[in-house]
């Protein structure tokens, strides 16, 4: 442990709503009570993510009827200030019981969200607020889309990541994520041009499930971006523009894919194709509260003996730990 604790590594990929520690949505929902007509969603809600079993996932899709009882509780300013303080400190502050933290730098994400309480601006505002309380080489913003969006809200998202970084605020790329069988995904392109013209990093949930056409894999992948997430169904075309594009770097969330059943076993998880073509992967925890993950298991994970890990040495995870940092849009 004092190995994984100690290596420099960098978290890419971890949703601010899906990282927040059960302790403190605990407290969020006692300190802001949510309206009558809200109160059944979220005890149904606390009450899967609490569950003694875990969550408890048949699929990838049920993973995403979680949020809206967390959105529940993050709705006011004051409560997602409270959220995102506690995220941050999650991932950066020493933990005196392993002697470290989970990270030396992270790049959250969150989609801006206009909860009638707050704008999408105020949103994002109040995060960023929270990330740069950290050094620059600690912690940045990146402003995510969701799949589900219109073109016009795609539009606002995209213009107000542009507009703050223009602000001199700490974002430093986007990304679109939600359910991946939402959306039309020809949408984006005006979108991510305005946003790599503003010079902000692109990483784009890709292929997550096998319903994703390879027809969309190849459209997002057209747009050229600076790393993927998940990755998972890319056909043989689509992998070897991804391998003919040595910068790009392939965002892993090993427990993740396990738990919402898109990879059967690590053995079969593709971080071993990438791994042996010696192509940039980062490996990162998407959202610790639903997983019940933390940073330091998933590198636990890459060592552990098959068929519980993947039997790695040091000299591989260091330089796994190396890749991701190498990634960082921030720097
Ligand atoms: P938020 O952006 O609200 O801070 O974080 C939660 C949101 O991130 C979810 O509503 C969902 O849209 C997105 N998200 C979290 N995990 C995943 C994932 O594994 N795949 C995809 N496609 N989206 C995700």
């Amino acid at each position: 442990i004092a190995f994984i604790v100690n290596l420099p590594k960098a978290e890419l990929h971890a949703h601010l709503n899906g990282s927040i520690p059960i302790a403190t949505l605990q407290e969020l929902a006692r300190d802001f009570p949510v309206g009558d007509d809200q109160s059944d969603q979220v005890e149904v809600g606390l009450e899967k993510l609490q569950h003694p079993d875990g969550v408890g996932l048949e699929e990838i899709h049920d993973f995403f009827g979680l949020f809206p009882a967390i959105y529940a509780l993050t709705a006011t300013p004051e409560a997602l200030r409270r959220a995102t303080r506690s995220v941050l400190r999650e991932f950066l502050e020493i933990d005196d019981s392993i002697g470290g933290p989970q990270c030396t730098y992270i790049e959250l994400r969150t989609i801006p969200k206009s909860t009638g309480l707050m704008s999408r601006g105020e949103y994002a505002r109040v995060v960023l607020d929270e990330i740069e309380k950290y050094p620059v080489e600690q912690a940045a913003l990146i402003i995510s889309v969701d799949r589900k969006m219109n073109e016009t809200e795609m539009g606002e998202v995209v213009d107000l990541a542009v507009s703050l970084k223009e602000e001199g605020r700490r974002v430093v790329g986007i990304d679109v994520c939600g359910n991946p069988l939402n959306g039309d995904m020809n949408r984006l392109e005006r979108h991510i041009l305005k946003a790599k013209g503003a010079g902000l990093g692109v990483t784009l949930h890709i292929a997550e499930t096998k319903d994703n056409p390879p027809a969309e894999t190849l459209k997002l992948l057209s747009y050229e971006p600076n790393r993927l997430g998940h990755a998972t169904f890319l056909d043989a075309e689509a992998k070897g523009i991804v391998i003919r594009s040595p910068d790009v770097c392939i965002e892993i969330c090993l427990s993740s894919n396990l738990l919402c059943k898109t990879v059967p076993s690590l053995e079969d998880h593709h971080i071993g194709y990438y791994l042996d073509r010696n192509h940039p992967v980062a490996i990162c925890t998407d959202d610790i509260l639903p997983f019940r993950n933390s940073l330091l298991g998933e590198y636990a994970l890459l060592m552990a003996a098959p068929p519980i890990g993947l039997g790695l040495k040091e000299a591989e995870v260091t330089r796994i730990a190396e890749m991701s940092l190498r990634s960082r849009f921030g720097h």
